[in-house]
């Protein structure tokens, strides 16, 4: 599925009407019954059939991300809570703060009454949050828990949120329903991001509700998948470096083969992020805008 001649996020990636998209998400398994979503009316190259804005509901629900501030997100989000019995949303969650992902905290903060938290890196970067979470805070809500897991790479503040009652994890933008994450440097970081991928091996997880597309079966595969994706990607990138291939433009040319032109920037930021984590590393150094190899790799 994560084809070497194409950038990932394109793979099995058409736009289609939202019905078809809908009936994409129907899961081959259930999602456990205090967790429902809302997909936002965002359609795009980036953010497949729209961002998952998640209700997790006991007593009260917790909402993590809110895409859109428009009345008619909201109302998709608050009709879910209430399917599900929930007497109010008491908290909202984000993953992180790309605005496919935030842009509609604030408005549901304001017409429910709800607390907005952010990761702690990210403390008043809206300009209206009540509190902030660190790596493995339990954060409560009516009858419900969830712990924050800091999960930098795709975005430096980036955190997923685990269940351990039913094993959800709900992943964000580190790992999507198809496609792979975008590390858009300087704040994406390679480095960071396989490390948090590494890190979540470590968990007991059933089920990944992803950011976007559809949810996740069998977790532990997916994730092996991704980091195995991007270790084949540095491994391009390095025999590109080997044939004299030394700019981003060039490295992206040979490795990305049918890219679209939509895509090419992103297919560089790949590029770029897997040069920078290689020279960190000290087996690349950069002069000018050329990558250089280092030692014999
Ligand atoms: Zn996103």
């Amino acid at each position: 599925m994560l084809g070497e001649s194409s950038l990932a996020l394109l793979c099995g990636f058409h736009p289609f009407p939202r019905r078809d998209a809908e009936a994409a998400e129907k899961p081959t398994m259930a999602t456990p019954n205090h967790i429902r979503h809302f997909t936002a009316d965002n359609p795009g190259i980036m953010t497949l059939q729209g961002t998952n804005q998640y209700v997790v509901g006991k007593e009260n629900a917790a909402v993590i991300d809110v895409a859109l501030s428009a009345d008619s997100n909201m109302d998709g989000i608050i009709e879910q809570a209430e399917a599900m019995g929930a007497k109010k949303i008491e908290k909202i969650l984000l993953t992180h703060i790309h605005s496919d992902h935030c842009g509609g905290a604030l408005a549901l903060r304001k017409r429910t009454g709800a607390k907005l938290g952010i990761h702690r890196s990210r403390a008043g970067f809206l300009g209206g949050e009540d509190f902030q979470y660190s790596d493995n805070d339990r954060i409560s809500f009516g009858g419900g828990e969830l712990r924050a897991l800091h999960t930098p790479g795709h975005e430096s503040g980036h955190c997923c949120f685990y269940e351990s009652g039913d094993k959800v994890l709900f992943s964000g933008d580190n790992i999507l329903g198809f496609g792979t994450a975008v590390i858009r440097p300087p704040d994406g970081n390679m480095t960071d991001y396989l490390k948090s991928l590494e890190r979540l091996l470590g968990f007991d997880i059933s089920v990944i509700l992803p950011g976007h597309g559809p949810l996740i079966g069998k977790p532990e595969a997916k994730i092996r998948e991704y980091i195995q994706h991007r270790l084949e990607r540095e491994q391009q990138v390095l025999s590109a470096l080997r044939k004299g291939r030394n700019t981003i433009g060039d490295i992206t040319q040979i490795i990305y083969v049918d890219v679209s032109p939509a895509l090419q920037r992103v297919a560089e930021f790949s590029v770029q992020a897997h040069l920078e984590k290689l020279m960190r590393e000290g087996r690349v150094k950069r002069e000018t805008n050329r990558y250089l190899l280092l030692s014999d790799n």
